[in-house]
């Protein structure tokens, strides 16, 4: 069911340096981005993305002998981990990553793994090819998933290494109804439906989270360096371990469930996310995520929702959408006004102008589905290749009620704000 299964890996001493220096290559490479990052600040010109970097490091690599005497693929892939580090920093959902220190967290990633590259020998063991390295054993605990495409290696810092395989899941077929769902992560909920329904990520039980805060009062007070210490963070680790492991589970099943029902999942793009906005945003123009930051269900977002539309894309490859966020807090999903104060509280949102009142986060997503429906529309059907006989559901209602072009919130829409173009077009009788 999870997507991603660890195995002990146990590489001979001569292997065991090599891949050390792949931990030191992507660790340099990570630390580069790191610093070229730093320096920016909301307003300047952007600092270097995930393409801009590759080329620069392949100019690093023309120059550096030891960093080209490293596999590509470990170093490219350090500058794509660090590019989904910022992205979730910016989605609110992370903290800010920050410099490796040797010796910490160490790990690096192959991508592109063929058929052949794991293999079992034996009962209990198997190996795996890795670049520069060749066959590694690691200790076969369980069945290695099907159609491997990537594997991390890591090592913890008591020097353990573990090989983790990432399989891609076969994608689900369409239901080809032409339903559309939009999803909106949710300040109450982990995730609200276009069509009402509100989906929660599991979190530890009252039992536990009560024993949690009782273990993080015990390490508080344990010495440093004493078994005792030592006791408690492993009972802790295990204890969010667990919340971990169900957080996987919650998004394996919603992702299945949402690709078998719709033809098209919405979502917001937090790219577009990342380069429209801070965190906080401005007074005038409140950043969206500032009522995730501040929301009591950080912790339960946190990781949860990246993984989320990872595995969407996968399940259901073509069919996700993403949606740039703007204005999809702020517009009336039955009326389309853009009305700033039509959130009377993080949770509801009433209409001043229609008198449509709801859920906060289900008005986002219905937003978010409309906004699909349009650009699925402009494309002249669905990513499938049918054509599409039926407007979808969620944006049904909006047909006949009239957008009006003059938000009553003052000021107006961010010029960057897509819903109100592509309504405006399809009202002027072009796809
Ligand atoms: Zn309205």
């Amino acid at each position: 069911m999870i997507g991603v299964s660890r195995y002990r890996l146990q590489p001979r001493p001569a292997q065991e340096q090599a891949l050390l220096e792949h931990c030191g290559h992507a660790r340099y490479v990570w630390n580069l981005a790191v610093e070229q990052h730093a320096h920016w600040k909301p307003g300047r010109k952007s600092a270097p993305g995930f393409a801009e970097q590759c080329r620069q490091l392949t100019e690093a690599r023309a120059a550096c002998a030891w960093l080209r005497a490293g596999s590509t693929i470990v170093q490219q892939q350090a500058l794509k981990d660090f590019a989904q580090a910022m992205a979730n920093y910016f989605g609110g959902t992370h903290r800010r990553p920050t410099w490796r220190t040797r010796g910490r967290g160490e790990g690096f990633r192959i991508v592109a793994v063929k058929a052949g590259d794991v293999r079992r020998l034996s009962r209990h063991v198997g190996e795996v090819k890795i670049p520069k390295v060749g066959w590694v054993r690691f200790r076969w605990s369980r069945t290695v998933p099907e159609g491997v495409k990537s594997f991390r290696v890591t090592r913890d810092r008591v020097g353990r290494w573990h090989v983790a395989f990432a399989a891609i899941p076969e994608p689900i077929p369409a239901p080809g109804t032409g339903d559309i769902v939009g999803v909106d992560r949710g300040v109450a909920v982990s995730a609200a439906l276009s069509t009402g329904e509100m989906l929660n990520a599991p979190t530890l039980r009252d039992t536990e989270q009560r024993r949690l805060a009782r273990l993080l009062r015990k390490l508080a007070r344990a010495k440093r360096g004493s078994n005792r210490r030592d006791q408690v963070k492993a009972a802790i680790a295990k204890l969010k371990g667990r919340e971990t492991d169900r957080r996987k589970n919650w998004v394996e099943k919603t992702s299945t469930d949402l690709a078998r029902r719709f033809d098209v999942i919405a979502v917001e793009d937090l790219k577009i996310r990342n380069m429209t906005r801070s965190a906080s945003g401005t007074l005038e123009a409140p950043g969206r995520n500032v009522r995730q930051k501040a929301g009591l269900n950080r912790g339960i977002l946190a990781n949860g929702w990246g993984r989320l539309v990872a595995r969407l894309e996968h399940k259901a490859p073509g069919r996700v959408q993403k949606i740039n966020p703007a204005c999809t807090s702020q517009r009336c999903s039955a009326c389309g006004i853009v009305d700033r104060a039509a959130r009377e509280s993080q949770a509801r949102y009433r209409c001043r102008s229609c008198g449509y009142a709801g859920n906060a986060d289900v008005n986002a997503a219905r937003n978010i589905a409309h906004a699909a429906g349009h650009a699925v529309a402009a494309r002249g059907g669905l990513p499938l290749g049918e054509p599409v006989n039926r407007e979808p559901q969620p944006v049904s209602s909006q047909r006949e009620t009239g957008w009006n072009p003059t938000p009553s919130g003052g000021g107006g829409c961010q010029s960057s704000c897509p819903i109100p173009a592509s309504y405006v077009r399809s009202r002027t009788g072009e796809p």
